[in-house]
């Protein structure tokens, strides 16, 4: 990883600024082409009726859940793709280079997240995992809505870690802890991160802080304490992949199982693939282990394109459209006037 220069950053800035613009056009190009027409009777009762006899239920959840409550999903019109910023931002090398930068990137992403409302999908999905006890859910995003929504803890993986907890920069020191904080530091204010905006703003607002300002390990005292998600290059980490493994084959989130081993895959029921496209490991893989153990799939998705595992089966469901209007639609057969109905 090269140092970032300040020609570099201003470059940055505008190829993020083209990126966006691009980005809100396909946004705004596939609006037009959306299909809003709410699913069929026959469709829901079919999804109603399978939903009650279901009882291991595997939920992955993509950004496409946290669209509608304002959380940026950086959809192209190629599938998923991320800013310019975070791509840059977002790796280890660029906190080693300039962790002051980076830390004003995850000021601006802590405070979105903050100023975001959990929409009707998260709150259905915690009431239905309330409802199910053997739900487990396995959560791409890590804007922490979901937990803000009152999705039983128990019951939920969040495989890309939170924006709201923060770990030592060194890996060998497990040191985690949760973290609110926003700004991260008083002196750090939040601002636009460089990349989103052209602003002379976010410039002048890291000139003043110093690296030893930054929130250090209170536990090795040595190293800086770093946003505790899955950055560009990393693995996801190995004991929620092997709980998610346990819960496969069997047992509940206490249960760990190595990826490699040679435990049979439990019977899963029925598996919901909420605003993920889902062609992509580790999503497309737990799509064909659930397949292979039975399930069948419901896909909730704004795309009506679909490849691969991610293209319905025949007794399977697609509902199209957003989230947060039909995964409350979907269940509220089962949820019964569950109270976030106007
Ligand atoms: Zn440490």
């Amino acid at each position: 990883m090269p140092p970032l220069s300040k020609d570099f950053k201003d470059e940055l800035r505008a190829k993020a600024n083209a990126s966006l613009q691009r980005h809100y056009k396909s946004l705004d190009d596939e609006a037009q082409n959306i299909n809003h027409d709410l699913p069929s009777r026959e469709m829901l009762a079919s999804f109603t009726a399978h939903l009650r006899s279901s009882k291991r239920i595997l939920v992955l959840i993509g950004a496409g859940l946290s669209a509608s409550s304002g959380i940026p999903t950086y959809r192209s019109a190629g599938g998923f793709s991320r800013t310019f910023s975070d791509q840059q931002l977002a790796t280890k090398g660029a906190f080693e280079d300039d962790p002051i930068l980076v830390w004003q990137f995850y000021n601006y992403r802590r405070s979105q997240a903050k100023a975001a409302l959990p929409n009707p999908a998260h709150h259905a999905l915690a009431e239905l995992a309330a409802k199910k006890p053997g739900l487990l859910s396995v959560n791409q995003n890590v804007d922490g809505l979901c937990q803000r929504a009152g999705h039983p803890s128990e019951q939920i993986i969040n495989l890309h870690g939170s924006l709201f907890r923060v770990r030592c920069f060194d890996d060998a020191c497990d040191y985690e802890e949760e973290n609110y904080n926003i700004p991260i530091i008083p002196q750090l204010p939040v601002t636009e991160p460089p990349g989103v905006l052209d602003s002379a703003d976010s410039r002048s607002a890291t000139s003043g802080v110093s690296i030893d300002e930054l929130p250090h390990c209170p536990k090795c005292r040595v190293n800086l304490l770093r946003p505790a998600t899955v950055w560009f290059g990393e693995g996801l980490p190995e004991a929620k992949v092997n709980h998610l493994n346990g819960w496969l084959c069997g047992g509940d989130l206490e249960t760990s199982v190595d990826a490699n081993s040679a435990v049979q895959d439990k019977k899963v029921d029925l598996m919901l693939v909420i605003g993920t496209s889902a062609t992509v490991w580790p999503a497309a893989g737990y799509i064909g282990r659930a397949r292979k153990a039975g399930a069948r799939l419901a896909f909730f998705n704004m795309e009506a394109k679909s490849a691969g595992v991610s293209r319905p089966e025949e007794d399977e469901w697609m509902f199209l459209g957003d989230a947060a209007e039909l995964v409350p639609k979907a269940l509220e057969g089962f949820l019964d006037g569950y109270g976030y109905v106007d």
